[in-house]
């Protein structure tokens, strides 16, 4: 792209469109404040301004980055970076320009010049937006100016009611946005309003999407895998690394704890009826993480568990599982469908990481058929016989961190 182009175009930013947020009422500030938080946070390796004006978070680079082409790659790749960031709806690449038609109306040209669909003369349309009111022309006045002078130049055919191409100008206080498409955010709610929880993460497909699902609501997740060694191989260990790292774009500063969990397993095995005993160790797994969570203010458990989807999903076993501790246990896929949990994990890039193979700690205590009413007074007295109040205890002294804090690629 020429100089003179460039300048015609204006500077490349961002401007990010907000979902919930913005239906929050008195608390709006104090998200808004957080999901700008969030977004400094997950650009950290760029030099950006993120500003906010009414609805609309806009992001600048600093002067003395100009419209050439390689400042359009940062801003590209700064769109696609916070495209990630729950809580926003839609990422616009778009162009600032002064705030006066005639510098708008050249700018909208320049813009589109080389895209397919003026080659192919598509139908298209310009849509204004005023957030500045004392601007001369309103917005159907300068949809007309705009419109016509793209009509004159390129020859495409006006369609209001179902363009191919839309040309989005939003003239602000200070300046005028340009843009045409857009990348669809995460939505949701900003990581870190709503509190925080601890995902049991396993190396399945589900426990990554439930993990995923709550932060987009707002939660601040850590993450707990509990590991068969010493009577497996670390490989469940690197999985679960693996899946938090493709997590922490969402959020940021994971944190995730490995529990070795294999004797625990086996004095299980000896202690009880086979058929009790996956039902058993789930108890004990979140008897484990409720004693971690109080350590580190985790106010819920996620779990990626379905109704039906496994013997240890009947709604009997889950009650049995939610009895055994008193923090709420989050299940945001209780609900879905495997094929649409698997549609999920594909599009937030976790499902090739859960398919690789490993050795679940939970191919330990597989028995030949399972209970799927399992009574509460059963797996008590197990219980019992395990002191399993003081084995979570210990095994949440025992867990090893595993920091992820630099991860941010
Ligand atoms: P996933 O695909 O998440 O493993 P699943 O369909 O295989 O789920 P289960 O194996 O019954 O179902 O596990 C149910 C939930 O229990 C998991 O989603 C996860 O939250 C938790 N869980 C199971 N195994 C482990 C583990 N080894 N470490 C941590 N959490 C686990
Ligand atoms: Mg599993």
């Amino acid at each position: 792209m020429s100089v003179s182009a460039g300048s015609v175009l204006g500077e490349p930013c961002v401007l990010l469109k907000l979902g919930e947020v913005v239906l929050k009422g008195r608390n709006r500030e104090l998200f808004e404040t957080r999901l700008r938080s969030n977004i400094r946070g997950a650009l950290k390796d760029y030099r950006v301004e993120v500003r906010q004006r009414h609805g609309v978070i806009a992001i600048f680079f600093p002067s003395d980055a100009t419209a050439q082409g390689a400042d359009d790659e940062v801003a590209e790749a700064v769109a696609r970076r916070v495209s990630d960031v729950p809580g926003i709806v839609l990422v616009h690449l778009a162009r600032r320009v002064a705030k006066d038609p005639e510098v708008i109306t050249k700018a909208a040209i320049e813009l589109i010049k080389d895209s397919p669909e003026v080659a192919r003369k598509a139908r298209f349309a310009v849509r204004s937006r005023r957030r500045d009111k004392r601007f001369p022309l309103r917005s159907n006045e300068l949809d007309r100016l705009v419109g016509g002078t793209i009509n004159d130049t390129y020859g495409l055919p006006v369609d209001l009611s179902d363009p191919e191409l839309t040309v989005h100008i939003e003239v602000d206080r200070d300046e005028a946005f340009l843009f045409t498409g857009g990348l669809l955010g995460q939505g949701g709610l900003p990581v870190g309003s709503s509190g925080r929880a601890l995902a049991l993460l396993s190396g399945g497909i589900d426990s990554p999407v439930a993990a995923y699902r709550m932060m987009r609501r707002g939660l601040r997740v850590d993450f707990l895998h509990f590991s068969g060694i010493p009577f497996t191989t670390s490989e469940s260990i690197y999985k679960a690394y693996a899946l938090v790292r493709n997590l922490d774009r969402f959020q940021g500063k994971s944190r995730l704890w490995v529990v070795p969990f294999g004797k625990a397993q086996q004095s299980i095995k000896v202690s009880g009826q086979d058929r009790l005993a996956v039902i058993a160790q789930r108890r004990l797994m979140l008897k484990t993480a409720e004693e971690v969570a109080h350590r580190i203010h985790a106010e819920a458990l996620v779990t990626g568990d379905s109704l039906g989807q496994v013997s240890s999903q009947t709604l009997t076993n889950i009650t049995a599982q939610d009895n055994a501790v008193d923090l709420p246990v989050l299940r945001p896929l209780i609900g879905l469908d495997k094929t649409e949990i698997m549609a999920e994990a594909r599009r937030i890039g976790t499902l090739a990481i859960s398919e690789l193979p490993d050795e679940d700690c939970c191919t330990l205590l597989a028995p030949r058929s399972a209970e799927t009413r399992a009574k509460i007074e059963d797996l008590k007295q197990i219980e019992r016989r395990l002191d399993a109040e003081d084995l979570a205890v210990q095994l949440a002294d025992s867990i090893r961190p595993y920091k992820l804090d630099d991860f941010q690629q």
